[in-house]
């Protein structure tokens, strides 16, 4: 069965109508039409989902349950990248952890699809899928900070914006990541890489505590003493394991008015640029967060950027900055005094919704002149290259302590391509990944939550994946969350 053509079928439109009053939008035609509705299994055969059941799930939950047709229906299916254009058989827009605790028992029972969306960020469009049900987090977008304690609460459906927000208000900061749009789920539940990361790690260093929403339709609140191989799991092992409906984050004191900005250099002095920062970078202190980012600049033209944030004294910034700002004749040096939030801002409209992008990445553990020489040799105007930089402390946590995998990398490069014209998506995929394929030689591994093609989960977790299959075979043994980079459940 075409599985988009019955989403848009007068079945289905029909169906909608039946199910409004569920959702509180009683209409005349709404109790005219009595039918089931078509949906698909979590092995893609077709399933029936009866009309009643699904009437029974809206009235149980807080939060509305939307099927094709609902007004809120596509904004709720559609994610950031705008390649994804999926329509699941309903959409469950939950309130509160005991709406996601109904939505999954409700999938569970019938072995149906499910995605899961948090922030809606994913490149390759894993929390929206046809047929299925979507677990839809974007309500559940409350953060608070406490000063006292110097801990942070984030609802599973937040956004970083309102996780710096809530934590600079307070004069506190965590590692969150560099477009205020991302969703604060899928960013920490994979890593969690953030310009302030070399201070104080990865986003899953900092996670203190969560509640998840299991398999089986329970609520865990779990930590290092409650349920720790759970814990331990989504600190890098992605949806897997099942809806996280809240995360505690660490804090730290933190002067929001730092060292920060951009140096600009067109693209020929680029060779010079990251031969230099090929050895410098390797000494630089915690404080220090710098790297590499190729792009063809509307009015700029190709240049060469270096992106900064120095967490610290701004006198030692400058003086650790000043070799960088010697190199070559950069067209602008924009790093200045400035709030914290201009640069986790700055890249927003660029990223912004709607864009259709392809990426590719890969952890790099040291900076050598081959890899410099196939970055400025593949450098192709059609797409960009970008960044997160680790090191300082992301490396200092031990390889298996958490199941992010990355431990040993110094840098990621992201190899990537936005546009608007469907018609170029051919075009923009191959280069994007024949310019990977020119650095692959110098990456090992890949970040799970920027990658289209990664289907190598064992490979790419490494010594965490044995732990991660017994993990996922204890809470989620039929994988019922696969919409991820995924783990098999050990039997
Ligand atoms: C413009 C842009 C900027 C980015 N910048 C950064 C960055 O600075 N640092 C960085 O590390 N990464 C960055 N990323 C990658 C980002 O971490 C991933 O795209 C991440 O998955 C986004 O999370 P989300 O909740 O918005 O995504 P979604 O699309 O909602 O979900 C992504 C995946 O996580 C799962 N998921 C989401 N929330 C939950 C939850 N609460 N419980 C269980 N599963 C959940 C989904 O099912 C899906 O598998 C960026 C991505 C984009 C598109």
């Amino acid at each position: 069965m075409d599985r988009r053509l019955f989403c848009r079928s007068a079945v289905a439109a029909g169906v909608a109508a039946a199910f409004l009053p569920a959702c509180g939008k009683q209409t005349p035609e709404a109790t005219q039409v009595d039918t089931s509705i078509a949906a698909v299994s979590l092995d893609g055969a077709e399933l029936e989902l009866e009309k009643a059941a699904i009437k029974e799930l809206g009235e149980a939950m807080s939060g509305p349950v939307m099927l094709s047709g609902h007004p809120q229906y596509d904004g709720a299916r559609t994610i950031w990248n705008g390649m994804h254009d999926k329509r699941p058989a309903l959409i469950a827009r939950c309130m509160s952890a005991d709406d996601v605790s109904k939505a999954v028992t409700f999938a569970a029972e019938r072995d149906l699809l499910v995605a899961v969306r948090g922030g809606g960020h994913s490149w390759p469009g894993k929390s929206v899928c046809d047929g299925g049900l979507m677990i839809d987090l974007s309500q559940m977008n409350t953060v608070t900070a406490d000063a006292e304690t110097q801990r942070a609460r984030s609802e599973g459906g937040a956004l970083l914006g309102a996780l710096d927000a809530a934590a600079l208000e307070k004069g506190l900061v965590t590692t969150a990541g560099v477009v205020s749009h991302t969703g604060v789920g899928g960013f920490t539940l994979g890593g969690g890489f953030g310009r302030l990361n070399r201070k104080y790690g990865l986003a899953v260093d900092n996670v203190t505590g969560a509640q998840i929403v299991t398999a089986d339709g329970v609520v865990r609140n779990i930590s290092a003493e409650q349920d720790p191989d759970l814990f331990w799991a989504i600190r890098g092992g992605g949806g897997n394991f099942g809806v996280v409906t809240g995360f505690e984050f660490q804090l730290y004191p933190f002067e929001r008015n730092l060292l920060s900005g951009s140096i600009l250099w067109p693209v020929a002095q680029a060779r010079d640029v990251l031969e230099f920062y090929a050895e410098w970078s390797a000494g630089l202190s915690d404080e220090m967060y710098v790297g590499p980012v190729m792009a063809q600049l509307p009015e700029v033209g190709d240049v060469i950027v270096m992106d900064v944030v120095y967490n610290g004294d701004p006198a030692a910034g400058e003086k650790e900055l000043a070799p960088l700002r010697a190199i070559g004749k950069p067209i602008a040096d924009a790093v200045t005094m400035q709030d914290y939030t201009v640069m986790q801002t700055n890249s927003d409209v660029a990223f912004g919704h709607g864009i259709r992008s392809y990426a590719k990445n890969g952890m790099v553990k040291e900076w050598s002149q081959g890899l410099v020489d196939a970055l400025v040799d593949a450098y192709d105007p059609r797409l960009f290259l970008a960044n997160h930089v680790a090191g300082g402390a992301v490396k200092r946590v031990g390889e298996t302590d958490t199941a992010f995998p990355h431990r040993n990398a110094e840098i990621m490069l992201v190899f990537a391509a936005g546009w608007g014209d469907p018609a170029m998506d051919d075009e923009l995929i191959a280069a994007t990944r024949a310019l990977y394929k020119a650095v692959e030689p110098y990456m090992g591994g890949y970040y799970d939550n920027i990658d289209f093609d990664g289907h190598e989960a064992a490979g790419n977790y490494g010594p965490a994946y044995q732990r991660l299959t017994a993990v996922k075979g204890q809470y989620d043994p039929g994988n019922l969350f696969r919409l991820n980079s995924n783990i098999a459940p050990a039997a």
